[in-house]
């Protein structure tokens, strides 16, 4: 239902919790976060109000500098701590928060099922999750993995995903469910809405579909799914707050 993903230099959870807590209004049942710091990740969730995953993180602090967040409305697997985002790939190398429906959920499933993974939750969107770690214990290259994983998949999606091994890589993606991409002074986000980031991007540039980004010290990375590079323009943020 709700994205949002941050790379900077503050703490990502502040971000995050209160980009969630702007998209509150869209509704949701759940919610959780993940940051990411130098070979490990924080992850947590909690089954309703985005209050209770601020207490939970309060409880149990989570570190790290960047950081992707989801809140859920189900469509696939009730609401549950297990089903709620970020989902992990079996080996905890691909993070992901997914907005959307994969519709080929089943038949992935059983493919991965065959290939040995077991999977935790009843969601498509760990589909999804397992799909892009199949990839990358393969390929090693996480922005390739998620390209190949999103050329596998039917549905709608808007997914932001990263990785323990890549402290300071941010990848996103969309089709048919919206998200666009904020910038300010060192610092990227990713938002399913730009009331997320209002007040704290300054510029923005909204991903069309089936494009994907790569954000990272080096910049912004931009293409297709099917690896055409694409050039994104960055505008202005005006939002009346
Ligand atoms: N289909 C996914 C799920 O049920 C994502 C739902 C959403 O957009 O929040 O977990």
């Amino acid at each position: 239902c709700g994205i949002v993903g941050y790379l900077g230099t503050h703490d990502a959870d502040d971000v995050l919790l209160g980009g969630l807590r702007r998209l509150e209004y869209r509704g949701y049942d759940s919610a959780g976060l993940v940051t990411v710091h130098n070979g490990g990740f924080d992850l947590r969730r909690a089954v309703g109000r985005v209050e209770r995953l601020k207490a939970l993180c309060d409880e149990q602090p989570v570190r790290g500098s960047l950081g992707i967040a989801h809140t859920r409305w189900a469509t696939h697997g009730r609401p549950s701590v297990e089903n709620a985002h970020p989902h992990v790939d079996a080996a905890g190398k691909v993070i992901l928060v997914h907005n959307g429906v994969i519709e080929n959920h089943a038949a992935i499933r059983d493919f991965l099922k065959k290939q040995g993974v077991t999977f935790r939750s009843e969601t498509d969107t760990e589909v999804l999750a397992q799909l892009v770690g199949f990839f990358y214990s393969q390929t090693g290259d996480l922005l390739e993995s998620v390209r190949r994983g999103l050329l596998e998949v039917r549905g709608t999606f808007g997914i932001a995903v990263v990785s323990p091994d890549a402290p300071h890589t941010l990848i996103a993606a969309r089709r048919g469910s919206p998200l666009l991409v904020g910038q300010a002074d060192g610092a990227y986000f990713i938002a399913s809405d730009a009331a997320a980031i209002a007040g704290q991007a300054v510029r923005v540039t909204y991903l069309n579909d089936d494009e994907i980004v790569r954000l990272g010290p080096d910049g912004m990375t931009a293409g297709t799914i099917d690896d055409v590079p694409v050039e994104k323009r960055f505008e202005e943020l005006e939002l009346a707050i």
